[in-house]
This record gives C-alpha cells, sequence and structure tokens, in this order.
C-alpha cells in the first residue's frame, strides 16, 4: 500500500519513513524543494536500493489548495501521514506566519484535499505533540498527563517561540479532530503526541553540528560547566526514542484499536543529571569535558521533578508496545554526534 509522508526532510519524518520502506511500504513523500527531494532520494535508495520511493514537492502547505494536485495525481495513495509543521525558532517570521499559520492551514489543507480528491484514503495520521497536551516545562503540578489532557494555553497567551509552537500544535490537533466532527469523512484520524524525540538521524550525511530542537536539550545539558558539582536538574522532561515514536506513526495503519485515538507514549522521564551518567558512564572521552554533577541523585530528582503522566489508554491498545531504552537513543545520538563533530 502507499502511504504519503509530509515533512519528509524532518528528523522524524525520515525515521518514520526508514521504518516503512523496511515493511515493504510504498512512500511517497513531501519536501519543500526538488534539491531536499533528491538528496533523501539517493539517501533512502543507497539504503533500500528496491525500494518504491518517490516525492512531490509542496512549497507552501499553508496554501488552501496546497494538497490539491498531489492527491489528484496519486489515486494510489491509501494512508496520510502528516508530520510537516514547523518546529525550529525562526525570527524571520512573526509567530503567526511563522507557526500558527503553517501548522493549522497545512493540517486543514491536507485533511480537505483528502476529503475532496482522495475518498480511497483510510487512515490519516497527525504528528500533534505533548505540547498540545500540556504547557511543557511549566506543567501543573501534582497533575497525570493523559491522551486526554489539553495544553490550557491560548493564542492570546503566547509570549515566546516556544509559546507559539506549542499553541500552534494544539490548535492544529484541535482542528483536526473538529474537521472529522464536522465532516465525518470517510477515513479514520489518530494523532501522535510525543514528548522529546531522542536518537540519531537515519543517516549520518544529515547530521549537523547543531543537533536537531529535540536532541539539541542533550547537547545543551553536554554544555553544563565540567566543573559544576552537586544534583544537575536542568531539563527534567519526558522523552521517547525516535524509533519508537516512527513506529506508533504507522502502527495505527495496522491496529484497528489505535486507528481513531490520540496516542501519547513515552519511553522515560529524563533529568540533566540522567543524561550525565549516561554519557559519563558511556563515553570515557568525555570524563572531565562534561560536568558529573552528583550521579547519585538521578533517581531522586526525576521523582521529584519530572512530571507525571500515564500512557496505559496508548500502550494496552498498542498490545502491550515494548519500548526501546531511551538510553540508548541518547548513546546513539552521541556515536553519531561524536564520529564526526566534538562536543
Ligand atoms: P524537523 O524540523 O526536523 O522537521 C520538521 C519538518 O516540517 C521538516 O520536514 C520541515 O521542512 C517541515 N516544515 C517546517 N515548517 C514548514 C513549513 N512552513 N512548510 C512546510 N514544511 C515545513 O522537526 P521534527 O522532525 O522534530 O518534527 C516533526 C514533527 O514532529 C513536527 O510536526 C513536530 O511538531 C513534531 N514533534 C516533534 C517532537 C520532537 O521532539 N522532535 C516532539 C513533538 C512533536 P524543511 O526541512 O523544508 O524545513
Amino acid at each position: 500500500s502507499t502511504v504519503l509522508v509530509t515533512g519528509s526532510t524532518g528528523f522524524l519524518a525520515q525515521h518514520v519513513i526508514d521504518k516503512l520502506l523496511q515493511r515493504k511500504y510504498e512512500v511517497i513523500g513531501t519536501t519543500r524543494s526538488e534539491e531536499k527531494s533528491a538528496f533523501l532520494l539517493n539517501n533512502f535508495k543507497g539504503k533500500y536500493p528496491s525500494a518504491k520511493l518517490s516525492f512531490e514537492v509542496v512549497a507552501d502547505i499553508a496554501a488552501k489548495d496546497a494538497f490539491d494536485e498531489l492527491l489528484k495525481k496519486h489515486p494510489e495513495i491509501k494512508y496520510v501521514i502528516h508530520t510537516a509543521s514547523p518546529v525550529t525558532p525562526d525570527s524571520a517570521k512573526s509567530f503567526e506566519a511563522g507557526y500558527l499559520a503553517p501548522a493549522l492551514n497545512g493540517t486543514l489543507s491536507i485533511l480537505n484535499a483528502i476529503k475532496l480528491y482522495a475518498p480511497q484514503v483510510t487512515n490519516v495520521v497527525i504528528t500533534s505533540s505533548y505540547a498540545a497536551l500540556t504547557e511543557q516545562g511549566n506543567e501543573p503540578k501534582g497533575v497525570v498527563i493523559t491522551n486526554k489532557s489539553w495544553n490550557p494555553m491560548n493564542w492570546e497567551d503566547v509570549k515566546t517561540w516556544l509559546d507559539a509552537y506549542s499553541v500552534s500544535k494544539k490548535y492544529a490537533e484541535q482542528a483536526a479532530w473538529k474537521f472529522c466532527e464536522d465532516e465525518k469523512p470517510s477515513f479514520k484520524l489518530a494523532t501522535v503526541n510525543p514528548p522529546f524525540v531522542l536518537g540519531p538521524q537515519v543517516f549520518d550525511n544529515s547530521l549537523n553540528k547543531q543537533l536537531n530542537v529535540s536532541n539539541n536539550m542533550l547537547s545543551e545539558i553536554t554544555h553544563i560547566d565540567p566543573a559544576a558539582t552537586g544534583p544537575q536538574t536542568m531539563s527534567p522532561v519526558l522523552a521517547i526514542s525516535a524509533p519508537d515514536i516512527a513506529e506508533f506513526h504507522i502502527l495505527p495503519l495496522e491496529n484497528k484499536e489505535l486507528e481513531n485515538e490520540r496516542l501519547f507514549v513515552v519511553g522515560a522521564p529524563l533529568i540533566a543529571q540522567k543524561v550525565l551518567n549516561i554519557l559519563n558512564d558511556n563515553f570515557p572521552e568525555l570524563r572531565g569535558k562534561i560536568a558529573k554533577g552528583d550521579y547519585d541523585s538521578a533517581d531522586d530528582l526525576i521523582a521529584e521533578l519530572c512530571p507525571k503522566y500515564d500512557i496505559s489508554a496508548t500502550v494496552k491498545k498498542a498490545s502491550d508496545y515494548k519500548f526501546a531504552s531511551v538510553e540508548n537513543a541518547i548513546v546513539d545520538v552521541f556515536k553519531q554526534y561524536l564520529s564526526k563533530y566534538s562536543i
């Protein structure tokens, strides 16, 4: 079967495409330019020579009819995975043009195009975010985050780019669910609400000195003063490995239990001290260059400072899915990074 994956150049989307090709799906990806398509095609064809993979350029996902021609042209598309959305800080644009328009209009333009021109599509999976569930970094104390949670923040509360990003994700997800309620399309909708996604880039040659936004959190932790002692409390977050979250984009196509759900999964809670422990344990060459902190405090810090969450609603429906270790994901990030750059 053929799957359309938007935002193919993305860190996460490449993991999704990688798994789809491994499973012999046919994939049509979208990028914003021919050049980006050619780079990806080379990479994936190198890894999977017989892969059925092609790309289409969608220059502006915020345009109302952005996906119309593509869906008219490809009646073979059975599944749609929409990951494209602005993630990086972009000071060149207003919050509205930089985040809200592409996130919200992009979601509506693809859903409308499917409804109008691709009635054969049976399942749509949209990458939402943990940021649609709660205010990341400012989670209310004592609240357990689940797949029923919604971030209370609205557009009028937005002050920083991270606020703009978070509200854009929430509005886009809400608009998608409302679209399904109002329009009663023939496809099923699932959203995936990932916390921090950690893992190596699928291809070494797409690794940049500046890591992508979510892995960059790890990089910031390596920049804590190497002389720092005492428990390191930076970045109390929830994390998931990239291959796991990629899997949760594909499971709704294969498992009816998941096809109409908000999918919220977490691999592990994480805090700077834990990351430092993992790095000091696994990379002797980093010892002394990164902080040691207070090794034995990690578990207590996690229990005290990380958000509380309950993913059982999703995991039960996913046949008690077994998660990859976030620790391994972090080790893989640095194995790849240190083979090309130093910290
Ligand atoms: P990346 O920045 O690596 O990928 C973002 C993708 O969206 C790229 O393909 C990018 O295209 C595309 N994109 C961004 N802005 C636009 C736009 N205005 N018009 C068209 N395409 C655009 O980030 P991730 O892989 O981390 O994120 C992928 C998805 O996962 C996003 O929806 C994000 O919100 C979500 N997510 C990610 C998390 C994480 O921890 N990484 C956590 C929760 C959710 P281009 O390469 O051309 O810029």
